[in-house]
C-alpha cells in the first residue's frame, strides 16, 4: 500500500483487495506499524475503510488486508449481526471520520450460521439468552434459504451478507444519503478461510 490514504470508495476497494492479494502471496509488506506511523496518527484517526465483520479469530482484520494503525475502523460481533450500536459505528466512521468504503465481511465455516442453522433444524438449544439473540437474528434468512430450496452454509451465508447490507441501509438514512451521493461504496464480501482470500458478493455505489 502506498502511504497515500485511499480517498474515494473505489481508490478504498483497490486497496483492500490489493492487501488481501500481498496476504494471500506472502508478500505483506506490514505498513503502518511501526513508532512513527503511531505518533503520526495520534492526533487524529483518518481510516480508509470501516471494516464489519465475523469475530472469527482467524479472521483478523489488519492481518488479512495487509494494513496498520490507523488504516480501519473495525466493528466486528459473532455472525456479523446488525445492532443498533454496530449502525452508529458505522455511521460515526463515515460522517465523523469521513470513511469512503464499508465493507461487510462474513467467511466460510461460520460457527454462527452454522449454530443458526442448527438451530433451525431443532438440534441445537443454546443455553445462552443472548446468543439465542444472535442466532434469531440470522433465523429469518435462513428461514427464507430454505424455503428457497437452499439448505448449504456457503449459500446462507451469502444471502446472510446481502440481507445486512440492505438492512443496514435501510435503516441508516446517513448512510444510504452518502451512498447517494458517490461518497460511499458498501462491498460484502466472503472470506475463505483456507485459502485466505476475499470474494466480493455485493459492491454498492462507485466501486468498480
Ligand atoms: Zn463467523
Amino acid at each position: 500500500m502506498t502511504n497515500q490514504r485511499p480517498q474515494t470508495p473505489r481508490e478504498a476497494w483497490t486497496a483492500l483487495q490489493a492487501g488481501n492479494r500481498r496476504f494471500v502471496n506472502e508478500s505483506r509488506e506490514h505498513p503502518n506499524q511501526d513508532a512513527d506511523r503511531r505518533t503520526a496518527i495520534a492526533e487524529q484517526q483518518k481510516p480508509f475503510a470501516a471494516l464489519f465483520g465475523c469475530s472469527d479469530s482467524r479472521l483478523s482484520a489488519e492481518i488479512i488486508f495487509d494494513v496498520g494503525l490507523g488504516d480501519l475502523f473495525v466493528v466486528r460481533n459473532a455472525g456479523q449481526v446488525l445492532a443498533e450500536t454496530i449502525i452508529g459505528s458505522l455511521e460515526y466512521s463515515v460522517e465523523v471520520l469521513g470513511t469512503p468504503l464499508i465493507l461487510v465481511l462474513g467467511h466460510d465455516s461460520c460457527g454462527a450460521i452454522q449454530a443458526t442453522i442448527n438451530s433451525t433444524e431443532g438440534t441445537l438449544v443454546s443455553q445462552g439468552e443472548f446468543i439465542h439473540n444472535l442466532v434469531s437474528r440470522i433465523q429469518p434468512t435462513v428461514e427464507q434459504a430454505n424455503r428457497d430450496g437452499k439448505f448449504d452454509i456457503d449459500d446462507i451465508t451469502e444471502l446472510h451478507i446481502q440481507d445486512t447490507i440492505s438492512e443496514l441501509l435501510g435503516r441508516s438514512t446517513l448512510l444510504a444519503n452518502a451512498v447517494k451521493a458517490g461518497k460511499l461504496g458498501v462491498v460484502g464480501a466472503n472470506y475463505r478461510l483456507t485459502l485466505g482470500e476475499i470474494h466480493p458478493i455485493v459492491t454498492i455505489g462507485d466501486i468498480n
